[in-house]
């Protein structure tokens, strides 16, 4: 009966709520308020999806929810980006029949990192995705390593991990999926199917045994490989060495050394440890090789997250880096180390956003086991290519692929597939092409790879970046994390002119004397409806606005 009235308030208050444009969570929040503890009383589809992380949810529970639908199958998300508890709660109700059951084949749930907890609480989901942890949202979220211990408190609050199944792996050989018969969509050894970034040593550690989560979870490995980003792929390993020769640059983790190196291919490939040279590169070859991203490589990053191990704090190594802390890492100390990736982006182009993958752990038939698609076999496109837009699109193929489905099909349903809550806009400049790069302040990483996608773009250019409100969600004036984004990738060369605009342009100021950026070509715009003149003023060439969902619409309307 009190799921009965849940569902009914529900629907009528989203019905009411829909025609006078309210929010879409209220519905939910007030039928859990009259009927507390109706959600656990529901029917749930046997595919329930779960994404969470600090940066790319929203998009990557869009790729999972279209190649789902591709597939033919019903699917309930959260895409009004209500990602709490509420919002959870007003979707599954709202798709409930009156008797309790979900009427869609999935679920694609969005959620909050901070509130995951209280809505695996309620939902246990089949697969949980976690996306990468990051420096965000510094006044709510504080570090990410207090993230991560609210998202491994949800997983073990919600009771997974094996009393009964297989332990992790299964027993699989390396680089495989436990293949222990399931039926598609079945969940195995009782617990969730975890779909995790292997390059990103925190949520890697949500897999080990120093990470706490019980055994019994299937884990399936995303990520972008070391020649997924060679400048000229078809060079080939001349540019990105191979990885399969491995061990001439980096590590012999078998005897922990921290210094690095194979000592059997000699030093002389792993440069002085001393300098931090050690974890990349062949310093006689130059830079070059395995230039980082975002630093351009042999610029010293301006705070190194990975730099320690999340599981024992020790002195961790890299093989390589794709960006930030994301990449081939190794602690010398525990041995938290890198996964062999399921599915693995082997190459991106970042003009065009054709992407290949190798997906080992599902075939195009979807059996889990089975040994992987020929090399690069898997082709799709990113429609606005990007190294996060890479690791979304792995992580929902992985994702759709641990659900039970094919990876090949997954790739296919996502071609060229244009987001709905897309992180670019584009606007007219004046007589300019302008385009907004929406990038989330208090967020570091989605500032680095909004430049550096700027400058990648190989275009004279202006680049407007705007601090007027810092979040949607709160109130702040808390700007130290300006400190944080590597403003020096704007010191390219084909940056020619930078705009500094909004409430903040001050402390904008302040970070930008301390940066690579020429002084001379900076303007400075409090007044945000002044911005269109003064971009005029700035010649041609396209122009780039870096700002968040916070500020998006207040810089659209000063170019209307
Ligand atoms: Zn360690």
């Amino acid at each position: 009966m009190k799921v009965f009235i849940a569902v009914a308030i529900c629907k009528i208050l989203y019905f009411i709520g829909s025609r006078v444009g309210r929010g879409s969570s209220l519905s939910g929040q007030i039928a859990m308020k009259v009927c507390p503890g109706a959600l656990k009383r529901l029917k749930l589809p046997k595919t329930v999806i779960a994404v969470t992380g600090s940066n790319g949810k929203t998009s990557t529970v869009e790729f999972i929810a279209r190649a789902l639908e591709a597939g033919g199958m019903s699917v309930g998300w959260n895409y009004e980006g209500s990602n709490q508890i509420e919002g959870v709660a007003t979707l599954l109700l709202r798709t409930s029949s009156l008797r309790g059951k979900v009427r869609r084949d999935a679920l694609v749930l969005e959620c909050d990192e901070r509130y995951a907890k209280a809505i695996f609480g309620a939902v246990k989901p089949t697969v949980l995705v976690v996306t990468n942890l990051c420096r965000d949202q510094l006044t709510r979220n504080g570090h990410h390593e207090f993230i991560f211990d609210r998202i491994l408190s949800a997983i073990e609050a919600a009771g997974y991990g094996a009393a009964k199944g297989k332990a992790a792996g299964g027993g699989a050989a390396e680089g495989e999926v436990a293949d222990d018969g399931a039926a598609e969509g079945e969940v195995v050894g009782g617990g969730v199917t975890l779909v995790l970034n292997a390059d990103d040593p925190y949520v890697a550690a949500f897999a080990g045994k120093e990470g706490g989560i019980k055994s019994g979870n299937r884990v399936v490995w995303f990520g972008v490989g070391r020649g997924a980003l060679c400048p000229n792929p078809s060079a080939g390993d001349a540019l990105c060495p191979n990885p399969s020769a491995g061990d001439a640059l980096c590590s012999n983790l078998s005897t922990g050394d921290a210094l690095c190196c194979n000592p059997s291919t000699g030093d002389a490939l792993c440069c002085n440890p001393s300098t931090g040279d050690a974890l990349c590169c062949n310093p006689s070859a130059d830079d070059a090789i395995c230039p980082d991203p975002l630093t351009g490589g042999d610029v010293a990053p301006i705070y190194d997250d990975g730099a320690f191990c999340p599981v024992c704090k020790g002195r961790m190594a890299y093989g390589y880096r794709i960006a930030g802390h994301y990449g081939d890492f190794a602690c010398c100390a525990c041995g938290h180390s890198h996964h062999k990736l399921d599915i693995e982006v082997t190459a991106l182009d970042l003009l065009t956003g054709e992407i290949a993958l190798d997906a080992w752990a599902a075939t195009e038939e979807g059996r889990p086991g089975a040994r992987p698609s020929v090399r690069n076999g898997v082709k799709t496109r990113l429609r606005l290519p990007s190294v996060p837009g890479a690791y979304n699109l792995a992580a929902a193929i992985a994702a759709v692929a641990a659900a039970g489905l094919g990876a090949g099909d997954a790739a296919r349903a996502l071609d060229g597939f244009e987001l709905e809550g897309g992180r670019t806009v584009r606007f007219s400049a004046g007589g300019s092409e302008g385009v907004l790069l929406i990038s989330k302040h208090e967020n570091s990483m989605s500032y680095n790879q909004s430049m550096a996608w700027i400058v990648g773009q190989r275009k004279p250019c202006t680049v407007i970046v705007m601090v007027d409100s810092i979040s949607r969600k709160y109130y702040t004036s808390e700007t130290s994390w300006l400190w944080d984004v590597d403003f020096d990738i704007l010191g390219d060369g084909c940056v020619q002119n930078v705009v500094l605009a909004g409430r903040y342009f001050n402390e904008l100021m302040a970070r930008f004397a301390m940066s690579a950026v020429d002084l001379g070509k900076c303007s400075f715009v409090g007044d945000i409806a002044e911005l269109r003149g003064c971009v005029a003023g700035c010649g041609a060439g396209p122009v780039y606005a870096i700002t968040c969902f916070a500020d998006k619409a207040k810089l659209l309307k000063a170019f209307e």
